[in-house]
């Protein structure tokens, strides 16, 4: 990759704060299955790694969510495709996915998740962009609050590329 990265988050900084959430979450839970549904394609290795810091009893399952008409800015008009195996009716739901930038994904996720009639649903995020909010909605178990920057690496893409950088980073051409 041409032109400059900037780390924010290092693996071991990730790795702890990943940690800290598990923790977190299973203390929430406190011992109630769950259910975890991870969105793809973004948060796959969060999901991975949060999944392995938690000791609840879970089901994992995933759906896919796609937002960006280019790669960069959202549309709001967040397309789901769901191949859920799981039954969600009477069950504690936790919704994962990398980062809540303006809202429209977590928030059409969990009405589509609602509409099945689960016991709870919770949603869980590595990343928040606050400032770029234009639904009200926040996520419940967040790892780091940033500033309105593009992110790439930890799941996150650039285009179609480095989602598999073990850290996170910003990009500069
Ligand atoms: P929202 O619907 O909250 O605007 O956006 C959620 C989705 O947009 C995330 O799941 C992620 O796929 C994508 N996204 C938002 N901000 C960033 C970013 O800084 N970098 C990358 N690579 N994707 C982002
Ligand atoms: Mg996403």
């Amino acid at each position: 990759m041409k032109g400059k990265e900037h780390i924010l988050y290092s693996e071991e900084a990730i790795k702890e704060r990943v940690g800290e959430m598990g923790k977190a979450i299973d203390a929430y839970y406190n011992g109630k299955e769950v259910l975890v549904i991870g969105l793809l394609r973004g948060s796959f290795v969060f999901c991975s790694d949060l999944v392995r810091a938690m000791e609840s009893k879970m089901e994992i399952d995933f759906m896919t969510t796609s937002s960006y008409e280019d790669e960069f800015s959202s549309s709001g008009d967040v397309k789901l495709f769901s191949d859920l195996r799981a039954d969600v009716k009477g069950r504690d739901v936790l919704i994962v996915d990398d980062i809540i930038d303006t809202g429209h994904t977590l928030e059409t996720v969990v009405k589509s998740i609602r509409a099945l009639e689960p016991a709870s649903v919770k949603t869980a995020v590595m990343l928040d962009k606050p400032s770029r909010r234009e639904v009200d909605f926040s996520a419940d178990f967040t790892g780091f609050t940033i500033d309105d920057v593009f992110i790439v690496g930890y799941g996150l893409n650039y285009g179609p590329y480095y989602r598999n950088k073990p850290y996170i980073y910003t990009y500069e051409d």
